[in-house]
């Protein structure tokens, strides 16, 4: 526990597994007073013996529910946007259904978070959003990650758009694009490519290993706090090399 966020009310969406789990518990452990949220409420619960202090359900998919959710909580410092989904395939692969899924969930997702979080926050003088993109669109292509691909140069751009408008309101907004990250959805992934399918991620990537969710956290602690404020609607790639 150290103090690097003391003070700092933070929101985590996604906060059951993998990296935004590793979020809220880095920003807790740095002092912050942690929200954490998923539509996975048994995945959220062991959170609060690990120093996160409320959790909550929450699907970012749904409007109403984040449009509560934000007059519920009220003002927040941090506010870290982590849902999202990893379709499949390439163009051929994907049905207007898939597109608008991965749409909604990827990218509306943190249009309705910041939407609705983003009034109290410049009310409080403000804060710092981090947007969980992806290098895998962001910087360059991967094979089979049409649909995701263009969900996370959206996420970039829309990154950039937040921080252009509020940049002169004390309100930064920068996004994370990792690499391949081992969570338990990358480890599906993985799985589904057959037995050597985490051989075959790790591969590609030239440090000969996978990144850490926690490794992804410690970056979001540092653009979530007061170290990084002069730092905002950038793009942070975090790869392993990948993208050499
Ligand atoms: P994960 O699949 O391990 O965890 C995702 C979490 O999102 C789960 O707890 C799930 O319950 C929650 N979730 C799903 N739908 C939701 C909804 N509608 N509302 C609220 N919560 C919902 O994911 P991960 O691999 O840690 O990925 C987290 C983020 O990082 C994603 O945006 C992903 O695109 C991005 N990312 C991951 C990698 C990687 O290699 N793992 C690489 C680059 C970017």
């Amino acid at each position: 526990m150290s103090d690097r966020l003391k003070g700092k009310r933070a929101f985590v969406t996604a906060a059951a597994a993998g990296i935004g789990r590793a979020c809220a518990l880095a920003l807790a452990r740095q002092g912050a007073r942690v929200f954490a949220t998923d539509i996975d409420e048994k995945g959220i619960a062991s959170l609060k013996d690990e120093g996160v202090a409320e959790i909550a359900k929450l699907d970012v998919r749904d409007s109403a529910a984040v449009l509560a959710m934000a007059r519920r909580v009220g003002q927040v410092d941090v506010l870290l946007n982590a849902a999202g989904f990893v379709h499949h395939g390439t163009i051929l692969d994907c049905s207007d259904e898939d597109w608008d899924f991965s749409f909604d969930l990827n990218v509306k997702s943190m249009h309705r978070m910041i939407r609705a979080f983003l009034p109290a926050m410049l009310e409080g003088g403000g804060g710092s959003i981090v947007n969980i993109a992806s290098a895998a669109g962001v910087v360059k292509a991967a094979p089979n990650r049409y649909v995701y691909s263009a969900t996370k140069a959206a996420v970039a751009a829309l990154t950039r758009s937040v921080a252009c408008d509020f940049v002169g309101k004390r309100i930064r907004c920068n996004c994370i694009c990792p690499g391949t990250v081992e969570t338990p959805s990358m480890l599906q992934r993985a799985a589904t490519a057959g037995p050597d399918g985490r051989d075959m991620f790790v591969a590609r990537q030239p440090m000969g290993r996978l990144g850490t969710a926690e490794e992804i956290a410690a970056l979001a602690v540092y653009l979530a706090s007061d170290e990084s404020a002069f730092t905002t609607g950038v793009a942070h790639v975090i790869d392993g090399g990948w993208t050499l």
